[in-house]
């Protein structure tokens, strides 16, 4: 059948929240995807973050498959060995203390917000405690994640949310102390915002953040979902700011394809907040989820893929930049590590380039106000940096003054 029919189909069956890039694909390996005509693209979206380890990992398809034929599914209501070898992993390489296994990023905010309620909960008895969330964040699209997303866009239609949530100015540490009070249970932020469009969290502002919490007893819940996994060069990009949340909520890249999230938290948290009965999930971490995770964490570690990651990513933000000094269109350079943004001037819209692009076989993203953006899977070489400046090239000098 031809993509176009295909499209229609999805059309008349699929209920229309998405207005599609007009392809429809069909296979991945490496840094390229391929489409149902047989189009090659080279992916530096990755499917939005997800994709880390690119298309076609031997490794992690193997176990994948191996785990299949053992056991997909089980409940929480038993153990299983491939999540106790994922938890154990993900608790190593964060240096939080205990994780809950989610099947998507909105669910692991949910939990983690559901933890900071419950500490405060079991402190005072009260229930009418307030969340101090970021303007121009993104949390997920579930009724609490919503409800602490700094979009109005996307909240005001299915308001009243639940929960006192109170929006600060990200990296204005002012606007954060103007809205604490004793209500205050938790501070939630992107370490990295990306969807608002690629805006790194300042060293003073999260110190300050952290600060504020430890002095009131708040929670500091730092949302890693789009910016954690090794795409900043450090497994989550809080580690590169020299404090620690106690609620960490993760997903995107964490099963590198496979649906899964996680919220992770201190033992200080978990002794005084969720117990037996306060939370649960069916499909969350099961053993084929637990796998994948497990596979991962350890492919990073064998693979060296943070060390890669450090080492390319100079690379990039050199053509980046380079980009910027030759077309004029392109106003600012942002980002770390893997996760860069071009914010172009009003008059040069980025989902037309990113249309653009993609029919000259280069797979791009938007984010924010008028931002490209840039994810590729970690796994990227220099060769890919040139090939996709050379297409960026051709589609913007369309746009030279
Ligand atoms: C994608 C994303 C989410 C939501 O994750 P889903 O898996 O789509 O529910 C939450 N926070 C951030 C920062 C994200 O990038």
């Amino acid at each position: 059948m031809e993509a176009k029919k295909w499209m229609e189909q999805a059309e008349e069956t699929i209920l229309h929240t998405y207005n599609r890039y007009q392809i429809v694909l069909e296979r991945g390996q490496g840094m390229y995807l391929y489409d149902t005509e047989g189009k090659k693209y080279l992916d530096f979206a990755a499917g939005i973050g997800v994709q880390a380890l690119g298309y076609g990992n031997q490794e992690y398809n193997h176990a994948l498959k191996m785990q299949i034929d053992k056991l997909l599914h089980t409940s929480n209501l038993y153990y299983n060995q491939p999540t106790i070898e994922a938890a154990e992993k993900l608790c190593r390489v964060s240096g939080l203390d205990r994780v809950f296994f989610t099947n998507s990023g909105t669910e692991a905010i949910e939990g983690a917000i559901k933890a900071a309620k419950k500490y405060a909960y079991d402190k005072d008895q009260t229930t009418d405690h307030e969340i101090i969330a970021m303007e121009h964040s993104f949390h997920g699209r579930s009724l609490g994640a919503l409800a602490v997303t700094g979009n109005a866009h996307y909240r005001e239609p299915f308001e009243p949310l639940p929960g006192i949530v109170k929006f600060a100015e990200y990296n204005h540490l002012e606007s954060v102390e103007s809205l604490v009070n004793d209500k205050t249970c938790a501070i939630l932020m992107e370490t990295i915002q990306g969807e608002g469009g690629i805006y790194p969290a300042q060293k003073e502002f999260l110190a300050g953040v952290k600060k504020i919490c430890k002095e009131h007893d708040i929670l500091l819940i730092l949302d890693e979902i789009q910016c954690g996994m090794g795409r900043t060069g450090t497994m989550f990009a809080w580690q590169e700011y020299g404090i620690k949340p106690d609620i960490m909520a993760c997903a995107k890249a964490l099963g590198c394809g496979i649906p899964v999230g996680a919220f992770l938290m201190t033992k200080q948290v978990a002794d005084a907040s969720l117990k037996p009965g306060d939370h649960g999930t069916t499909y969350g971490g099961n053993p084929f989820a637990g796998a994948a995770v497990s596979k991962v964490l350890d492919i990073f570690e064998e693979q060296k893929i943070l060390e890669h990651v450090q080492d390319i990513s100079g690379y990039l933000r050199k053509r980046l930049e380079e980009l910027k000094t030759e077309y004029p269109c392109i106003t600012e350079r942002r980002g770390r590590g893997l996760m860069q943004g071009l914010e172009l001037a009003s008059s040069v819209p980025a989902g037309e380039i990113s249309a653009k692009a993609l029919q000259q076989g280069l797979i791009l993203i938007t984010a924010g106000n008028n931002v490209l953006r840039f994810l590729p899977p970690l796994v990227l070489e220099k060769e890919h940096v040139d090939e996709m400046a050379e297409i960026l090239r051709n589609v913007l000098g369309e746009y030279q003054p």
